[in-house]
């Protein structure tokens, strides 16, 4: 199967942000690079795939609208585009999820393709009004998760610096190698990100210098600070960008979406 996504010349950047654990940051970093994408003029879907549609929410989607989710797109009720939505930053669209998600991993078992769902769908016309697509995925490495790797060009991964955290680490290495073997030999790690980095904390800055030991410049320069504004937007159905741009979280997304501009004009000169 083709790994390519996109038709004609244009080319459309799919990343898949994860983590098997829950509480890093992969929500609140797909919501702000999203946004953070769009200042710079570039047009961002934002894919949910967790059924608690924390991004969904955080970006100002009731609940009760959300008559066209990501659930119905992965049964095949519905093609991508029945489900695409603005989203209350200008320029930035949405598939919302809702906790039918919850239910797709036992209603999918029988189907021999089922780690594909996501990619087929993705191969939509809709895809090409997009510079970059991003994926929330649930906190697990289950079938979403496989559907959102397999569907990706890249992978970022939100890492909270803290302990254990390169355990959690070379356990989603290890998927996303299995992942490339069996189902999208395209997939590249992005990059990793340092979330909620607290440079008061000596803990923070001794896994902050472990984790640049050991991938190297696979790890964004770019360092996202704990910052109490960050985690008061979600309460305003807001990203922080939208929220307080000025706080150090919103400067943070701000210089993050930056490098992964430049990393992806170094990538395609
Ligand atoms: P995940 O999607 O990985 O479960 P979230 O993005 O939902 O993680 O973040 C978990 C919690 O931490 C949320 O309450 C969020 O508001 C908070 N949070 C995330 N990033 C920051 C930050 N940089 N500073 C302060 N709080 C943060
Ligand atoms: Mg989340």
């Amino acid at each position: 199967m083709s790994t390519k996504l996109s038709t004609g010349s244009k080319k459309t950047e799919i990343i898949a942000i994860a983590n098997q654990k829950g509480g890093v940051g992969k929500t609140t970093t797909t919501i702000n690079l999203a946004t953070a994408l769009v200042a710079t003029r570039k047009k961002v879907l934002l894919i949910d795939m967790d059924p608690q549609g924390n991004a969904s929410t955080g970006l100002g989607q009731e609940r009760d609208d959300r008559d066209n989710s990501i659930y119905e797109i992965l049964m095949g009720d519905i093609s991508l585009a029945d489900a695409v939505v603005p989203s209350i930053v200008p320029g930035l669209s949405l598939v919302p999820s809702t906790i039918d998600l919850v239910g797709a991993e036992l209603e999918l078992v029988n189907d021999s393709q089922r780690t594909y769902r996501l990619r087929k769908a993705l191969q939509n016309p809709v895809i090409d009004q997009f510079d970059y697509v991003l994926i929330d995925c649930p906190p697990s490495l289950s079938l979403l998760t496989l559907n959102s790797l397999a569907a990706a060009h890249s992978v970022i991964v939100p890492l909270q610096c803290e302990f254990f955290a390169l355990e959690g680490l070379s356990l989603l290495l290890r998927t996303i190698e299995t992942v490339k073997a069996n189902f999208n030999p395209a997939l590249e790690i992005e990059g990793v990100v340092l979330t909620m980095f607290d440079g008061r904390n000596n803990l923070s800055s001794q896994v902050a210098g472990d984790v640049r030991g050991y991938l190297g410049s696979k790890v964004f320069k770019t360092v996202i600070p704990r910052n109490v504004r960050v985690s008061e937007a979600p309460s305003h159905g807001k990203p922080v960008l939208l929220y307080d741009h000025k706080c150090s979280g919103s400067q943070a997304y701000i210089r993050l979406a930056r490098e992964l501009l430049r990393r992806d004009v170094a990538k395609a000169a």
